[in-house]
């Protein structure tokens, strides 16, 4: 029965072409002829007719499917992928300075259950495997040489698509070792940011078992209990008190940050007293912090902060001396913004 290719790191392959008496030069030719030269097919050029066999009988290259496309105004295109099992998650493609950026997802729908989440309102239907994270790259990757070859690059990805990704920890893992491999996808280790809404036996992992060099930003939204119970339920059983000391911890190069998101909520989390608490917490971290206007979608109980109370929390943020952005929402009206993604609800804007 053949594997898929996408599930091995070059470590995987190296130990399988061992197993199978086959000489290792076909490993890094494999993963170069799929990874950097974006060829489709199995490459057969210069193997031994023993490899090639193996090859073709061994491995599959399928990607998941893409089954809806839809595109917004800003040049965001969000991709609805069937998997095998007919289940389907969402990745978004947006753009940036002439690249792009991949938001991508670690699990079919999500187990966190954050109130403001569209993902959340699914529940958990299953765990991705590696070859469907690392197929949401490849086929977003070849959607844009097909359709802007011009400007082809995806240089960032981001888990912040569907799921919690430290909540399906080896997956994720290995996505990143491939994605980070010199032979495979070879972004650098900060164009990668893994965020989690602080599932604390995932972060404990990170530390325990070692995560690739990969940035982590974590779902803050409020540093007040009750409204952080309300908004990530997980809150109530993984404290932050624990959480933080933990992100602190993990090894950062000289100019790199942790990445605190915080969801401004119209009259729930965005008063002066909200960015002043969320001031004192951080201040003196190695932190940055991602304000973001919540991104209303059908049944969210929450709503857009205003324009004057989004300058009034980030100039608050500004006296604790902390680097502060304000995230501009991209592909809102196609719900492919923060916290809107949803495969349960088929909405039919597409183009
Ligand atoms: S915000 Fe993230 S962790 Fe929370 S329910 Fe949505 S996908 Fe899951």
């Amino acid at each position: 029965m053949r594997t898929s290719f996408y599930q091995y790191s070059l470590d995987d392959l190296y130990q399988i072409f061992e197993e199978h008496d086959l000489h290792s030069s076909g490993v890094s030719r494999l993963y170069n002829w799929h990874y950097k030269k974006k060829k489709t097919g199995p490459c057969l050029k210069d193997m031994a007719r023993k490899t090639i066999e193996f090859v073709e009988n061994h491995f599959d290259f399928s990607l998941p499917q893409i089954i809806k496309i839809q595109t917004s105004e800003d040049k965001t295109v969000k991709l609805l992928f069937e998997l095998e099992d007919q289940l389907s998650v969402e990745s978004v493609i947006i753009p940036f300075n002439g690249k792009y950026s991949l938001c991508i997802s670690s699990q079919v729908g999500c187990a966190m259950n954050c109130s403001f989440c569209h993902t959340g309102l699914q529940g958990l239907k299953r765990q991705l495997k590696t070859h469907e994270i690392i197929g949401q790259f490849m086929a977003a990757q070849r959607w844009l040489s097909a359709n802007r070859p011009d400007d082809d690059s995806i240089q960032n990805v981001v888990f912040m698509g569907q799921g919690e990704p430290l909540h399906n920890f080896d997956a994720v893992k290995k996505s990143c070792e491939i994605m980070l491999s010199q032979h495979g996808l070879s972004l650098a280790d900060h164009k990668i940011t893994i965020s989690t809404a602080g599932y604390l036996p995932g972060i404990q992992r990170w530390h325990s078992e070692g995560m690739p060099d990969v940035n982590i930003a974590l779902s803050l939204h409020s540093p007040i209990k009750a409204k952080r119970d309300e908004l990530i339920p997980i809150n109530k059983t993984f404290d932050l008190g624990d959480i933080l000391p933990l992100i602190d911890a993990i090894p950062k190069g000289k100019k790199r940050f942790v990445t605190y998101e915080y969801l401004l909520i119209k009259d729930f989390n965005d008063s002066d007293e909200d960015a002043h608490a969320t001031g004192r917490l951080l201040q003196g971290k190695k932190a940055f912090i991602s304000l973001i206007p919540f991104n209303p979608f059908p049944m969210a109980r929450y709503q857009k902060p205003e324009t004057h109370r989004i300058e009034r929390f980030k100039s608050i943020l500004d006296l604790y001396k902390i680097p502060t952005l304000v995230r501009v929402t991209k592909g809102d009206e196609i719900l492919a913004a923060c916290g809107q993604l949803n495969t349960g609800l088929k909405n039919s804007n597409s183009r």
